[in-house]
């Protein structure tokens, strides 16, 4: 076999077709297409409106089994199969993918755009600034960091009167509300629209957020691995009269408003969405909204653009929507909702459409359903789980495999009894797929060291698990050519009989339960911050045996007051359990829950198993070493 060339020099060799060809090609008119130089555009959402009468086309949803820290090629598998479907059946396809975050691009992991002969082209595009959506995003997200610091400030530091007379300013000698302003005077229950007519009281309500500043949970964001920024100190310069906070930087990816925008419907929605943001709470304990500090116009403005999906291409030619990109570990980790819905129209009925969902099964599978599925009423055909000797090697007791690092011998060398034993991993995430009632098929993506015997052991095992079909595919090194097997089965599951249920739809600690038994193998949930804080108020036994589930819910409803919502784990992807050590299928744990957040914007509740990097680091020897531009060809090199 003539070696793979790097990612790089597969996607530069590849002339992508101007992408106003590809617009009309897809079934798009000119002015639903805003273009972006030649290789990307924005699709306009009006679209949706257009093809509303047409039926959308088959669904398809790529996962994977719990991976190692390398990534076991669900992106690839995602644009390899594309290809086959589209370039060799000559069926329509489009793939809808994340757009990634220039952090792990940069840092370790490399860009996400797939890899080898199945890769979104041109790379470099995608994995930088594509058109500007994270840019919008950390804008944004900014933007309600810096009103509630100004606000706190403003308020610790003028009377009641000032600060009306300030938000409410005379304009042609006259003081008149904004719309959001009247908002919020109805959220207080003041029915009165002349500010002249306000009393003392009303004044003070409607002036004082009054922020507690130990409850501000929103972050300000960058879209870079900066370590240095985990935690820091705010408001030093003189000039903020000592009011000062610890606070700290998220990566981009991790603010909730990527959440919102990978979940909304809508630029009517995305603007409520951006409203109900919960930022801190009040002294007496009420939520503060983005609408309450009056940002949330701003926010929808500056995101108008970002909510329309991109448009790009695969080296064989065949659509791809680029659009959002949550993390997959505190966020939902899924790609827009708006692009899956365009391209199903796009495709009509006999096409398909393939998603890509972050991280393993347990994980961003889980959430795709739960939340994603939930949100857009769509109903997928087929789950896709990507498989791979590797993988299923570690899970069978193979040493540690660490990014950068030359693979240990087990990995490159013939060895079934160490597969077999990992194939528990895949059999366990194929039962988890299947408790949504939608056919699996297993793909084994086949790397080079890898021996015709431990490929047919997978596919076996596979079928034996209860999988619809497993096939092996070769995409990374041979393109769409080597996915068409894949393709075929994908196409047979579409048409089998399927039976979509969500997997809970019950009070927070039933769905928490439920998630960590019947997707995790866990025994039980332990609620650890409940049980501190209750072990400081009453008798600890009898609290964990009767009281425990019931004060739960009374606190979550309480405190939180959004029990409707669904759950969004934030735990480690890389162990079924807690414990990113646990390799295979961890038994008889516990699965602690630390603490439970709400992104009312988005519309879930995260409930937090251990501790989870909000912003990456960077190595010692970062991706961007690596990186430069050829100044005369204005080439970019070394990305991957
Ligand atoms: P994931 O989406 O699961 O994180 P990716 O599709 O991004 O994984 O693939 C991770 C890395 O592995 C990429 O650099 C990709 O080029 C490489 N890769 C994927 N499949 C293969 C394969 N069959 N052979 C060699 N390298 C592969």
């Amino acid at each position: 076999q003539k070696p793979v060339p790097s990612d790089i020099v597969i996607s530069r060799s590849c002339v992508p077709k101007p992408i106003d060809c590809l617009a009309r090609e897809v079934g798009l008119m000119s002015d639903e297409v805003e273009l972006y130089g030649k290789t990307k555009a924005k699709v306009q959402l009006d679209i949706i409106k257009r093809l509303q009468a047409q039926p959308d086309g088959k669904y398809v949803v790529v996962t994977g089994i719990t991976p190692t820290p390398l990534g076991e090629g669900k992106s690839t598998t995602t644009i390899g199969l594309v290809q086959a479907l589209g370039a060799h059946m000559k069926l329509n396809v489009f793939a809808c993918v994340r757009q990634p975050s220039q952090g792990p691009t940069f840092g370790i992991k490399g860009g996400a755009a797939g890899g080898g002969y199945s890769q979104v082209i041109p790379m470099e595009e995608f994995n930088l600034h594509l058109t500007g959506d994270i840019h919008a995003i950390t804008a944004a997200n900014n933007l309600v960091a810096a009103a509630i610091d100004a606000r706190m400030f403003h308020e610790a530091t003028q009377s009641d009167k000032a600060l009306y007379n300030r938000l409410v300013p005379l304009s042609g000698g006259q003081r008149q509300f904004s719309a959001i302003q009247i908002n919020r005077l109805k959220k207080l229950g003041i029915e009165k629209t002349d500010p002249t007519t306000l009393t003392e009281e009303e004044i003070t309500r409607f002036a004082r957020l009054d922020i507690d500043p130990e409850s501000v949970t929103w972050q300000r964001v960058l879209d870079t691995n900066d370590r240095f920024l985990r935690k820091i100190t705010i408001g030093q310069s003189p000039t903020e009269k000592g009011y000062t906070r610890e606070a700290q930087f998220d990566i981009t990816v991790a603010s909730e408003i990527m959440a919102v925008l990978a979940l909304t419907s809508s630029l009517e929605d995305m603007r409520l969405r951006l409203a109900k943001m919960v930022v801190a709470t009040s002294r007496s304990g009420e939520p503060i909204t983005t609408e309450d500090l009056g940002v949330s116009g701003a926010l929808a403005v500056l995101m108008r653009d970002a909510i329309k999906p991109n448009l790009m291409q695969t080296l064989e030619g065949t659509p791809v929507f680029v659009h959002a990109g949550p993390f997959a570990n505190i966020a939902h980790g899924n790609s827009s909702i708006l692009a899956d819905k365009i391209a199903l129209k796009l495709v009509g009925p006999e096409g398909f459409v393939v998603t890509e969902a972050g991280f393993g099964a347990d994980i961003g599978m889980e959430k795709f359903f739960n939340i994603k599925c939930r949100y857009s009423g769509l109903r997928p055909h087929v789950v896709v789980l990507v498989a791979t000797v590797r993988a299923l090697k570690m899970h069978g007791g193979g040493p540690t495999v660490t990014a950068g690092m030359p693979l240990p011998k087990e990995y490159v060398e013939e060895n079934l009894p160490l597969l077999e034993k990992g194939c528990s991993n895949m059999r366990k995430q194929i039962e988890n797929a299947k408790h949504f009632g939608v056919p699996v098929v297993v793909a084994v993506n086949a790397f080079k060291t890898d021996t015709e015997a431990e490929l047919d052991l997978i596919c076996n095992m596979a079928k034996t698990a209860g999988a619809f079909d497993a096939v092996r595919c070769s995409h990374w090194a041979e393109g769409g050519a080597g996915a068409v097997a894949l393709g075929q089965a994908v196409q047979r599951a579409s048409e089998a009989p399927s039976n979509f249920k969500f997997l809970y739809d019950l009070p927070i600690v039933d769905k928490i339960r439920i998630i960590a038994q019947k997707i995790y193998g866990a025994d039980d949930i332990e609620l650890v911050f409940f049980f501190f804080f209750f072990f400081l108020c009453v008798c600890v036994c009898v609290c964990v045996v009767i009281v425990k589930p019931v004060f739960w819910d009374l606190l979550s409803n309480k405190i939180i007051g959004f029990s409707n919502l669904p759950i969004c784990m934030a735990k480690t992807h890389l162990s079924l359990s807690h414990e990113a050590d646990k390799k295979g299928v961890p038994t008889g744990f516990i699965l602690p829950i630390r603490d439970i957040r709400a992104s009312v914007g988005a519309g879930f509740l995260f409930p937090l198993v251990g501790t989870m990097p909000t912003i990456p680091g960077l190595p010692t020897r970062p991706c961007f070493y690596d990186i430069d531009l050829d100044p005369e060809t204005e080439q970019v090199n070394g990305l991957f």
